[in-house]
């Protein structure tokens, strides 16, 4: 990995068109300045620095993109799986050209340390392969025979959809949203996140390089309140998959509401890791530093709340405190930085509120709870010990890289605790005791969940979550069930007596 210098010098290289042009939208294949002329601009959470300005697009630019998504769905939806195949895979190699691009712009964008970008950046393209490899089989259909009827059921897309995607890691969110809909046959009108627009442009640019004929994927950048909502409301679009709070979930299904729109959502969590006392005690620490404090914390899948058990909790607290104040804060660009700076002032400022009410609650600030630098959204890796579930902390998902930790007395406790939020995203039990981690699993109210591990992705399984946390799945075969129609037909043989009426 190159150092701070280099990647700053390699970075300023690819904005500078950025800075020139601005990030426009990209509709039907055109790259176009939002109708209205309007832009806003985006800021780097590292120094508050304007990176660019941004056309900002609104419900006439979402209604052309919406008829340009129709116009392009037959030929897309009717073209040989082999054929939209090689574009996908086209798609994941220009990705791997791009890496380094891709990695160092979301860095710029949204504060992310480089060490970890890097990865995100190829997991997109694995997600493109993927999909990629399963579009032969999206429209596999059943066969059932009686004597009189043969029924066939088969997929069809179900049409144009509307992607919606968070500032947190938006170049693989937006691929794993992307790239499921594509190979199912669906055109897309993707809606990105207003503070992170730069590797959604980057990824739309890429789909065009690769031969997506113009159409098949429109790029609007705007706010939520303006383009999101009507891209939720165009009657043109036949579904949203959104990834977001649980809240924007919420009014996304109101605002769809009169369109009928199909929903799939992945939303907030504030997630358990339940450290037993007969776990490898080792490892479980690595495991729940590392899903917190990753990604700045900025991660659904955070391990947001430690429940550790009473007889060990003490000595787990003091490595913990000592290993959270040796993470290294830095400039996200350096590839030793381990937490970079947070999103943007409204976040940083949601984030540090938290460390009041911390105290205000009666929980301990055992390492952190402060801002780092004067410059910038940095905030000190940070961890509240002596909580109870029933404190804000919590409750509240914070998003950012603050651990609340709770003792437990026994499973039980340990079992109501976990679930005693409204989130259900994932959870992690470290036990060594098989029969205890399938009773465990079993009564926890989780989409998706590790034993004696951190979080660690296999495309083919299915992610998302429940309660709060989200409706629907991604990945295997998942996620063609949301893109995609189940259609019956039933072929008579011409056995059966069909029933007459008048003379
Ligand atoms: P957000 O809900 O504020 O915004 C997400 C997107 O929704 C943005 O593009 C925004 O412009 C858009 N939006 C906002 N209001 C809208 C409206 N009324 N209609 C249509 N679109 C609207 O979320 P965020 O702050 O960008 O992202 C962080 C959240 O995302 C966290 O809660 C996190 O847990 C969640 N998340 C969940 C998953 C998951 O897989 N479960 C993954 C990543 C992030």
């Amino acid at each position: 990995m190159s150092d701070l210098a280099t990647n700053t010098e390699t970075l300023n290289r690819h904005l500078a068109r950025f800075r020139e042009t601005g990030i426009l939208n990209l509709i039907n294949g055109e790259t176009r300045p939002a109708a209205s002329g309007a832009t806003f601009e985006t800021l780097s959470p590292v120094d508050e620095s304007v990176i660019c300005s941004v056309a900002k697009g609104s419900a006439e630019d979402i209604g052309t993109a919406a008829q340009a998504a129709k116009a392009a769905f037959p030929a897309w939806r009717d073209m040989p799986a082999l054929e939209r195949k090689k574009i996908l895979h086209r798609i994941a190699d220009l990705i791997v050209e791009r890496a380094e691009e891709i990695a160092l712009c979301e860095c710029w964008d949204t504060g992310q340390a480089i060490r970890f970008m890097s990865k995100a950046a190829l997991r997109g393209a694995e997600n493109f392969r993927f999909f990629a490899d399963k579009a032969a089989s999206a429209r596999d259909g059943q066969q059932l025979q009686s004597p009189t009827l043969m029924n066939v059921t088969t997929r069809v897309p179900i049409g144009p959809v509307g992607v919606i995607t968070p500032w947190n890691t938006p170049f693989m969110l937006s691929t794993w949203k992307i790239a499921p809909a594509l190979a199912a046959g669906c055109t897309v009108v993707h809606k990105p996140a207003e503070f992170s627009p730069l590797t959604a442009r980057i990824l739309a640019e890429i789909a065009h390089e690769a031969g997506l004929p113009a159409g098949v994927w429109n790029l609007v950048n705007g706010f939520g309140e303006d383009a999101g909502k009507a891209l939720t409301e165009h009657p043109d679009i036949k579904a949203i998959a959104f990834v977001g709070e649980s809240k924007t979930g919420s009014m996304i299904m109101k605002q769809g509401a009169d369109t009928l729109k199909r929903v799939h959502f992945e939303l907030g969590g504030k997630n358990p890791v339940v450290v037993f006392d007969d776990a490898d005690l080792d490892r479980a620490l690595d495991a729940a530093i590392f899903m917190i404090y990753s990604l700045n914390g900025e991660r659904c899948t955070s391990s947001s709340r430690l429940l550790v058990q009473d007889s060990i909790a003490e000595t787990f607290e003091a490595k913990l405190i000592e290993r959270v104040n040796s993470i290294k804060v830095g400039h996200p660009l350096d590839p030793a930085t381990e937490v970079g700076p947070l999103i943007h002032k409204v976040h940083f400022d949601k984030v540090t509120s938290y460390f009041e009410t911390a105290k205000q609650d009666g929980a301990t600030i055992a390492a952190g709870g402060t801002r780092a630098g004067d410059k910038g959204w940095f905030v000190r890796p940070t961890l509240f010990t002596h909580a109870t579930n029933d404190m804000t902390i919590a409750q509240e998902e914070i998003f950012g890289p603050v651990l609340t930790a709770i003792r437990f007395k026994d499973e039980e406790e340990a079992l109501t605790l976990a679930n005693g939020t409204q989130y259900g995203l994932t959870g992690y039990v470290w036990t060594n005791d098989l029969t205890r981690a399938l009773r465990f699993t079993n009564a926890l109210e989780a989409g998706m969940i590790w034993v004696n591990s951190e979080n660690v992705r296999h495309l083919p399984t299915p992610f998302g979550g429940v309660k709060a946390s989200g409706i629907g799945r991604d990945g295997g075969d998942w996620s063609f069930e949301f893109y995609m129609e189940q259609k019956h037909i039933g072929f008579a043989t011409g056995r059966h007596k069909i029933p007459r009426l008048g003379a």
